[in-house]
Order: structure tokens, then C-alpha cells, then sequence
């Protein structure tokens, strides 16, 4: 029944994005991330929904709207186990799990200020440590994914 019922809202959606199993407390944030108060194509936000995966989940549908890589990126950062949902012509085109990427090019800042990302315009540069922990490819330096700033 829930299966049905979330194909319906993906199926009504002619072209755009669905992003699903985000967790409700980040729905807001990643809402903000992706700048929707901005957005002028119809959107949907949805929070406090009843998953058979999570205990609750929020989803965002946006017409209209394909992400760029960099952009999946920031929300892997954000909330590592999402699920994205491509709909062209109203038939999934891509369905995939983000995951945070083994590397991150310019995605995030480095949290030490003495580190040569904070002081020179350049690209920064972080591997993926463990799911939890990202490493700047400059100074070592290990951050905790809940703590990470996007650039
Ligand atoms: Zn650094």
C-alpha cells in the first residue's frame, strides 16, 4: 500500500526529481540547501511520512529540476542515504541510492583555518575516510560528517 501510493506521487510528476528516505530532521535543511523558496516550478516537501525502511522520512519533489553532480554531492554530505529518483516524459529514467562518494572536489570547506584551502583560491579537496569521516587531501585533517560545512 505505501509502495502504490508513493508511486502515485512520483508518477504525477512529468519531469523532474524526487528525492526520498531523507530524514526528517534534515528535511528543512536540505529544502534550504537546494534554495526551494527560490524555486518558481512546482515543489512538494513532505515530512513525518510513514517508511517501511526508516521509522519516518521526509521526500521532496521538484518539476523540472536535475541535479548536477555537485549538487547530489552536497546532499550525500548532508544525508548519506538518500534516494534519487529521475522522472522524464513521467517514467523513471534513474532511480539510485546516494551515497557519499570515496572523493569530494570542492564540495565541503576544511574545518582548519591554518589549512592552505582557507588561504588560497583553490579547489578543496576530501576522501572518504569511513562513511561517517571525510579527510582534506591537505593538511590530514579527519572531520566528522554531522560537523562538515559546505563551501
Ligand atoms: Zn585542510
Amino acid at each position: 500500500m505505501e509502495q502504490n501510493k508513493e508511486n502515485m506521487m512520483v508518477a504525477a510528476l512529468e519531469n523532474g526529481s524526487v528525492i526520498d528516505h531523507i530524514p526528517t530532521d534534515k528535511l528543512f535543511t536540505v529544502a534550504q540547501l537546494l534554495q526551494l523558496s527560490e524555486c518558481k516550478e512546482e515543489v512538494v516537501i513532505a515530512n513525518n511520512l510513514k517508511s517501511n525502511v526508516m521509522n519516518k522520512k521526509g521526500l521532496i519533489k521538484i518539476s523540472g529540476k536535475f541535479f548536477s553532480e555537485s549538487e547530489i554531492s552536497k546532499l550525500a554530505v548532508l544525508c548519506p542515504n538518500i534516494r534519487l529518483t529521475v522522472i522524464r516524459n513521467y517514467e523513471v529514467a534513474e532511480k539510485r541510492e546516494v551515497t557519499l562518494p570515496e572523493s569530494l572536489t570542492n564540495i565541503v570547506k576544511c574545518a582548519n583555518p591554518v589549512c592552505i584551502t582557507n588561504n588560497e583560491p583553490m579547489k578543496t579537496v576530501f576522501y572518504r575516510k569511513d562513511m561517517q569521516t571525510l579527510k582534506c587531501r591537505y593538511c590530514g585533517k579527519e572531520q566528522n560528517l554531522k560537523d562538515i560545512k559546505l563551501k
